[in-house]
């Protein structure tokens, strides 16, 4: 019967397939369709891949219960997932769960209910039958109270018509609300009550909520439902969609499109008309209007009938393109973001499945949005990392939109204004066509930069926060009532804390690295663990009484703006204060508002706003992440240094930015403050190609876990030298070394970094992990292919 097997993957850290029997009652379940089956002891919902195969000796337990009737997403969709499992060497299971509708695995349970009639009473005697009588009962339940599985028992009842089995959605379904319609408009209302409903159905366009009819008179509850019998009223049921407020929008703006804007619009519109892959990238200066040429290209995807999608690195960040996406496009737009509830996040996910919704806006995940007939992908700020995830399955969004744009016959853009070494490195190879805007919209042109060499100020003993310069530039702003925006990507108040007396640093108990203090040095929090506790008074190693706090973050910041403007209004955006949900936007909308005079913050502050009245951008510390083991940390840090700039004199007013560095000579910064992307890339290239870094070779990092040291030491030696040993040229093996985090969370790290062909080192990989722990799971072994950290 290997005809009726069905292979499932499930949504855990398992690296293959399982084949089940599927029911044999029902047709067999196609490939997309989720399936409940065992696993272990437990029931989890997995979907079908394909077709099983047997396994000599095994017999194959059955499926339990098929929840879908068709596939639940298109067929491009399914192949997006197995090219990510297969790509990235991850879980299948776990990339198809990507495409599931939230919580659509976790929270599915299947319940049983009885059906009375004749044929209950003739199975009267049946122990499922009699533990149903009291009521329906989920499976597992039933399962418990019988002592054992229900399975064959249930199915002879399922036959029988006895029996219902129902997935049940809790709190994954929507939510039902109940609609009164006015059906008879010359009905005569028997009474006050009744005149009343019919006339504010009658105000409100013949059709209301009833909840939102009855509100503030419950009393009418009853007159409703007299009026739905007399046949005046008819009740719907309709689905609420949970709409987040996001969307809430403005006035839309649609702008003529500049010379430039349209010159850049013409190939790619060209590339959507003929209906076929096509990969751009958009080299766009900051402020030169890469939102606008979104939009257009939006428009016309949604104009020839097909579905777009536009990728932001973090939705919380880009409140503003959002609303104007909301506004210009209407009800079609979606967002999906993790921010948003489970509820709010499987609505809009209907909505996009069923059609609803055209257009997607959304974070990583949202490349897994199930639009049909896509027609584009915009990939905005394309360089950054947050669209790597950094968990199993560890994929980066941007790599798969060109695979999704190649599978589906969509075009896609790549927007940046500071282009991944990689993705340039593809335009010059002709593998993306390149499309530019060269020049801002705002009338002022590029801001000026500066550079402030804190060398020579702390040599003449100069507060190393805020230079003179620095310090002169803000109370001008202030007195002229422009804002300005101060970049320390550091958080906390200070970075460490160290005892005079032996020397040492407080570290984390569970991490290899310092702990930060935070709370104006009250509290101490490792950054990597999220280890907190109150800041000690002596020394964990000598016990010595003298501390003392080293270093300086956002906090220390805000205390130094403070001191030297009193009068200023001052703000502060990092990840601290992002905790609550909504906190990032009521930041940023005061700042936009005028209410804030001075915004300081992390990286956060950098990324895509338009502040038209920010005249100032200052940069304390340019080269925080210069020093970080990280082979991207130039680029990470010119990147940075120019996104940052380029959020000063974005309108009619000029901007100026001011950079504080130890390094002014260090490429990334002098660059950045030429603003020279091309002369940056180059260097950065010949730097990759010197060290065979991606895009210079590929690379995947393979990453040991213990809490026994040598077992991770032990284990990363036998695992380098199998690699080495089948290399054969094809790619280099690097180490095994401590992670750059050594420890972390209690466990040991140790990394293997592997340098040469994708495919020979993937097989490799696949291989050797295959020989040491089969093929299901890989233990204490984190693959990463296309690493953007090697930290
Ligand atoms: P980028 O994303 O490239 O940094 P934005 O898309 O934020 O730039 O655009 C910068 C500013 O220019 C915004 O205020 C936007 O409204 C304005 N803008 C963009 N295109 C046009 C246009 N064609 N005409 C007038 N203003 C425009
Ligand atoms: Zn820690």
């Amino acid at each position: 019967m290997s005809d009726r097997l069905v292979s499932v993957a499930l949504p855990l850290p398992v690296q293959t397939a399982f084949s089940y029997r599927a029911p044999e009652d029902q047709p067999l379940p196609e490939r997309g369709v989720r399936v409940v089956v065992p696993f272990g002891s437990r029931r989890v919902v997995g979907i079908v891949t394909g077709p099983g195969e047997p396994i000599e000796g095994v017999a194959l337990r059955d499926v339990l219960e098929v929840v879908d009737e068709a596939p639940l997403v298109p067929p491009p969709l399914l192949d997006l997932a197995a090219w990510v499992a297969d790509h990235y060497l991850a879980p299948p299971g776990e990339c198809y769960r990507l495409l599931m509708p939230p919580a659509g695995i976790r929270a599915s349970r299947a319940i049983a209910r009885l059906v009375e009639g004749e044929a209950a009473a003739a199975f009267g005697d049946d122990p499922v039958v009699a533990a149903l009588r009291a009521g329906p009962l989920p499976l597992s339940t039933l399962a418990r109270r019988l002592g054992r599985d229900p399975g064959a028992r249930l199915v002879r009842l399922r036959r029988a018509g006895v029996v219902l089995v129902e997935q049940d959605l809790g709190a994954q379904g929507f939510r039902h609300i109940r609609i009164a319609c006015l059906v008879d408009g010359h009905y005569a209302p028997g009474g006050k009550a009744q005149a009343e409903i019919l006339e504010r159905l009658h105000a409100a366009g013949g059709r209301l909520p009833v909840p939102e009819l009855v509100r503030d008179r419950p009393s009418l509850r009853g007159s409703v439902e007299r009026l739905v019998a007399a046949g005046a009223v008819r009740i719907v049921e309709e689905r609420d969609v949970r709409q987040p407020d996001v969307l809430e929008a403005p006035e839309p703006k649609r702008l003529e499109p500049s010379v430039d804007q349209a010159r850049a619009l013409e190939p790619l519109i060209a590339a959507m008309d003929a209906r076929r892959f096509a990969p751009f990238l958009l080299h766009g200066v900051t402020g030169s209007g890469k939102t606008e040429f979104y939009f257009r290209a939006a428009e016309r995807a949604l104009e020839a009938g097909r579905g777009a999608l536009v990728l932001v690195p973090e939705i919380a960040l880009t409140p503003l393109l959002v609303r104007a996406a909301a506004a210009r496009f209407g009800p079609t737009v979606s967002v999906l973001h993790s921010e948003l509830s489970v509820g709010e996040r499987h609505d809009q996910w209907w909505r996009i499945r069923e059609g609803d919704s055209r257009l997607v806006v959304g974070a990583r995940l949202a490349v897994f949005a199930p639009i049909e007939d896509l027609g584009l992908i915009v990939v905005d700020e394309e360089h950054e990392a947050a669209y790597k995830q950094e968990e199993s399955p560890r994929y980066h969004a941007r790599d798969v939109a060109v695979m999704r744009g190649t599978l589906e016959g969509a075009t896609v853009v790549l927007g940046s204004a500071t282009p991944s070494v990689e993705s340039y490195a593809n335009a010059l190879k002709g593998k993306y066509v390149r499309l530019a805007l060269p020049t801002r919209i705002g009338s002022q042109g590029l801001p000026r930069i500066a550079i402030v060499d804190r060398r020579q100020i702390l040599k003449s003993g100069g507060d190393p926060i805020l230079t003179p310069p620095l310090k002169e530039a803000l109370a001008e702003r202030l007195a002229r009532r422009e804002q300005a925006l101060l970049l320390l990507n550091r958080r906390g108040y200070a970075t460490s804390l160290l005892c005079r007396e032996c020397g040492l640093q407080a570290v984390c108990p569970n991490c290899s690295v310092c702990l930060a203090l935070h709370d104006g040095g009250r509290r101490v929090e490792c950054h990597y663990c999220g280890h907190e506790a109150p800041t000690p008074v002596r020394c964990a190693t000598c016990r010595g009484e003298y501390l003392r706090l080293t270093g300086y973050g956002t906090e220390k910041v805000v205390e130094a703006v403070k001191a030297a403007l009193p009068t200023a209004r001052i703000d502060r955006l990092d990840r601290d204060r992002a905790g609550r949900r909504g906190a990032v936007a009521s930041i940023l909308a005061a700042f936009e508002a005028g209410e804030t005079d001075v915004l300081v913050g992390t990286q956060m502050i950098a990324k895509g706003h338009d502040f038209p009245r920010v005249t100032l951008v200052g940069v304390i510390d340019a080269d925080v992440g210069l020093g970080l083991p990280d082979f991207r940390a130039a680029e990470r840090t010119f990147q940075l240094l120019t996104q940052v700039a380029g959020r000063a004199g974005r309108a009619d007013l000029p901007g100026e930015v001011i950079l504080q560095s130890h390094l002014p000579d260090h490429y990334a910064v002098e660059r950045a403050c030429a603003q020279d992307y091309l002369a940056f890339f180059e260097r950065e290239m010949e730097f990759r190609r010197t060290m065979g870094y991606s895009p210079a070779a590929a690379l995947v990092n393979l990453l040991l876990r213990s809490s026994d040291a040598a077992e991770a030491a032990e284990g990363a030696e036998a695992l380098a030298r199998r690699l080495r040993g089948e290399a054969q040229g094809r790619y280099r093996v690097l180490g095994p070394a401590r992670a750059p985090l050594a420890r972390l969370r209690g466990e040991h790290r140790w990394q293997i970094l592997l340098k040469g062909g994708r495919p020979a080192m993937r097989e490799a990989v696949r291989r050797a992990l295959v020989e040491r722990f089969g093929p299901v799971r890989w233990p204490g072994v984190s693959v990463d292919v296309d690493p953007m950290s090697l930290m």
